[in-house]
């Protein structure tokens, strides 16, 4: 049998590169298509590498990717609820894909997972992803706590720029922790 596969694409659509492949997501991509977890996946979630969080939103924007082909190009590296909102964190470059042009595909994904839905790209730099967590707001400054526990990052902000970030204290230092792995405090002074 010959390796090669025919290939009956025609000149005009060559350019044309739509992925057969789903979206890339905490889980993998027979998890994401299926209703149990492989033992892969599984061990990742007792071990706290997923979340339950991280399962169910995968699965859900997988199944949205028919009519949103751009979530396949997405790479959605985790997942984060908090009381009002579900936080997508998305590598670096991919928001507008999950966002769509003018909020087309995001305000979709809202609906399905039936809470008002943000994205942030993934970053090392826990001031650009505050930024981005806090627009259009402004961090005043970081410090670095040493304590007997690990390090603590003390974000401080403004206290005039409360009332213009959507999210609350306890949401801004959640998230920022979970996806920088850095223990982070906020401030507003
Ligand atoms: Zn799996």
């Amino acid at each position: 049998m010959s390796e090669f596969v025919e290939c009956n694409m025609s000149p005009t659509n060559l350019n044309v590169t739509v992925s057969s492949f789903p979206m890339k997501a905490p889980i993998c991509e027979i998890c994401l298509k299926n209703d149990i977890l492989c033992s892969g996946c599984n061990a990742k979630l007792e071990e706290g590498k997923i979340t339950p969080v991280d399962v169910e939103v995968s699965r859900k924007l997988v199944k949205l990717e028919e009519k949103m082909p751009s979530l396949k190009s997405v790479e959605l590296k985790k997942v984060i609820e908090t009381r009002n909102s579900y936080i997508l964190v998305v590598k670096k470059g991919d928001a507008p894909k999950i966002i769509g042009k003018r909020g087309s595909v995001i305000k979709k994904i809202s609906e399905v997972l039936g809470k008002d839905t943000r994205v942030i790209e993934e970053t090392k730099n826990l001031e650009e992803l505050l930024q981005n967590l806090i627009k259009p707001a402004n961090i005043k400054g970081i410090n670095i706590l040493y304590t007997p526990g690990g390090e603590i990052y003390r974000v401080r902000i403004p206290a005039t720029y409360r009332r213009l970030i959507y999210l609350s204290k306890n949401d801004i230092e959640v998230v920022a922790t979970l996806a920088t792995s850095r223990k982070v405090e906020v401030v507003f002074e």
